[in-house]
Protein backbone atom coordinates (compact mmCIF):
# COMPACT_ATOMS: atom_id res chain seq x y z
CA UNK A 1 0.00 0.00 0.00
CA UNK A 2 1.45 3.74 -0.89
CA UNK A 3 1.41 6.31 2.28
CA UNK A 4 -0.74 8.93 2.31
CA UNK A 5 1.10 11.30 4.41
CA UNK A 6 -1.46 13.96 5.78
CA UNK A 7 -3.97 16.45 5.06
CA UNK A 8 -2.45 18.95 2.82
CA UNK A 9 -4.61 21.27 2.47
CA UNK A 10 -8.47 22.40 2.48
CA UNK A 11 -9.82 24.07 -0.05
CA UNK A 12 -12.21 26.94 -0.27
CA UNK A 13 -13.95 28.77 -3.55
CA UNK A 14 -13.93 31.93 -3.09
CA UNK A 15 -15.77 34.74 -5.40
CA UNK A 16 -13.22 37.64 -4.01
CA UNK A 17 -9.94 36.68 -2.46
CA UNK A 18 -9.18 40.41 -1.20
CA UNK A 19 -12.31 40.50 0.96
CA UNK A 20 -11.70 36.16 2.08
CA UNK A 21 -8.62 37.14 3.02
CA UNK A 22 -10.79 39.82 5.59
CA UNK A 23 -10.76 37.03 7.31
CA UNK A 24 -8.34 34.35 7.59
CA UNK A 25 -5.19 36.62 7.12
CA UNK A 26 -6.25 39.60 8.85
CA UNK A 27 -9.26 38.44 11.39
CA UNK A 28 -8.16 34.94 12.15
CA UNK A 29 -4.24 35.80 11.86
CA UNK A 30 -2.74 32.84 9.63
CA UNK A 31 0.05 33.99 7.38
CA UNK A 32 -0.40 34.13 3.70
CA UNK A 33 2.44 32.05 2.28
CA UNK A 34 1.21 33.23 -1.19
CA UNK A 35 -0.53 33.58 -4.66
CA UNK A 36 -0.29 32.21 -7.34
CA UNK A 37 -2.08 31.79 -10.92
CA UNK A 38 -2.78 28.30 -12.02
CA UNK A 39 -3.32 28.48 -15.96
CA UNK A 40 -3.63 24.97 -16.27
CA UNK A 41 -6.39 25.17 -13.36
CA UNK A 42 -8.06 28.52 -14.46
CA UNK A 43 -7.65 29.62 -10.83
CA UNK A 44 -5.89 31.90 -9.03
CA UNK A 45 -5.25 30.26 -5.17
CA UNK A 46 -3.63 31.56 -1.71
CA UNK A 47 -2.07 29.27 0.35
CA UNK A 48 -2.23 30.02 4.17
CA UNK A 49 0.09 27.64 6.87
CA UNK A 50 -1.68 26.75 9.65
CA UNK A 51 0.16 23.53 11.25
CA UNK A 52 1.08 20.87 8.73
CA UNK A 53 -1.56 21.80 6.91
CA UNK A 54 -3.08 24.88 4.45
CA UNK A 55 -5.87 26.64 3.90
CA UNK A 56 -5.79 27.42 0.24
CA UNK A 57 -8.37 29.93 -1.25
CA UNK A 58 -9.15 29.41 -4.69
CA UNK A 59 -10.74 32.13 -6.89
CA UNK A 60 -11.52 31.46 -10.46
CA UNK A 61 -10.08 33.27 -13.26
CA UNK A 62 -12.57 31.63 -16.43
CA UNK A 63 -16.44 31.18 -15.96
CA UNK A 64 -16.02 27.56 -18.20
CA UNK A 65 -13.75 25.91 -15.32
CA UNK A 66 -15.19 23.02 -13.04
CA UNK A 67 -14.53 25.98 -10.10
CA UNK A 68 -15.98 28.84 -11.52
CA UNK A 69 -19.20 26.37 -12.32
CA UNK A 70 -19.36 25.17 -8.58
CA UNK A 71 -19.11 28.70 -7.41
CA UNK A 72 -21.89 29.72 -10.13
CA UNK A 73 -23.93 26.67 -9.09
CA UNK A 74 -23.84 26.22 -4.93
CA UNK A 75 -21.96 29.64 -4.07
CA UNK A 76 -18.18 30.26 -1.96
CA UNK A 77 -17.43 27.27 0.29
CA UNK A 78 -15.75 24.23 1.01
CA UNK A 79 -14.44 22.96 -2.24
CA UNK A 80 -11.96 19.81 -1.72
CA UNK A 81 -9.50 17.69 0.49
CA UNK A 82 -5.97 16.71 -0.44
CA UNK A 83 -4.20 14.44 1.03
CA UNK A 84 -0.45 14.76 0.41
CA UNK A 85 1.27 11.47 -1.30
CA UNK A 86 4.82 9.68 -1.81
CA UNK A 87 4.02 8.48 -5.04
CA UNK A 88 0.90 10.00 -6.83
CA UNK A 89 1.05 7.71 -9.71
CA UNK A 90 1.27 4.13 -7.62
CA UNK A 91 -1.83 6.08 -5.86
CA UNK A 92 -3.97 6.61 -8.87
CA UNK A 93 -3.21 2.97 -9.85
CA UNK A 94 -4.29 1.17 -6.58
CA UNK A 95 -7.45 3.27 -6.46
CA UNK A 96 -8.32 2.46 -9.91
CA UNK A 97 -7.82 -0.91 -9.37
CA UNK A 98 -10.35 -0.98 -6.89
CA UNK A 99 -13.01 0.55 -9.03
CA UNK A 100 -12.72 4.29 -7.99
CA UNK A 101 -13.68 6.99 -9.78
CA UNK A 102 -10.90 9.08 -10.66
CA UNK A 103 -11.12 12.87 -12.63
CA UNK A 104 -7.78 12.70 -13.14
CA UNK A 105 -6.13 9.63 -14.14
CA UNK A 106 -2.73 10.91 -15.02
CA UNK A 107 -1.44 13.68 -12.85
CA UNK A 108 -1.54 17.33 -13.89
CA UNK A 109 0.38 20.34 -12.50
CA UNK A 110 -0.55 22.08 -9.45
CA UNK A 111 0.56 24.72 -7.31
CA UNK A 112 4.56 25.27 -6.26
CA UNK A 113 5.31 22.90 -8.94
CA UNK A 114 3.32 19.97 -7.28
CA UNK A 115 1.79 17.53 -9.39
CA UNK A 116 -2.14 16.92 -8.05
CA UNK A 117 -5.06 14.70 -9.31
CA UNK A 118 -8.46 14.67 -8.55
CA UNK A 119 -10.72 11.86 -7.14
CA UNK A 120 -14.65 11.69 -8.07
CA UNK A 121 -17.09 12.89 -5.14
CA UNK A 122 -18.89 10.12 -6.25
CA UNK A 123 -16.30 7.27 -4.66
CA UNK A 124 -15.61 9.14 -1.62
CA UNK A 125 -18.98 9.65 0.45
CA UNK A 126 -19.32 13.20 -1.33
CA UNK A 127 -16.05 15.12 -1.31
CA UNK A 128 -14.03 16.38 -4.38
CA UNK A 129 -10.59 15.03 -3.02
CA UNK A 130 -7.34 16.07 -4.51
CA UNK A 131 -3.88 13.68 -4.11
CA UNK A 132 -0.90 15.60 -4.30
CA UNK A 133 2.76 14.91 -4.55
CA UNK A 134 5.62 17.57 -3.66
CA UNK A 135 7.41 19.06 -6.53
CA UNK A 136 11.19 17.54 -6.10
CA UNK A 137 13.56 19.31 -3.78
ZN1 LIG B 1 -6.11 21.89 -3.90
Amino acid sequence: MTTIKHVDHLAIVVDDLDRVLGFWRDALGLPLAGTEVLPEQKAEVAFLPVGDSQIELVRPTDEQSGTARFLAKRGPGIHHVAFEVNDLAAVLLQLKSRGVRLINEQPVSGAGGSQVAFVHPESTGGVLVELCQAAEE
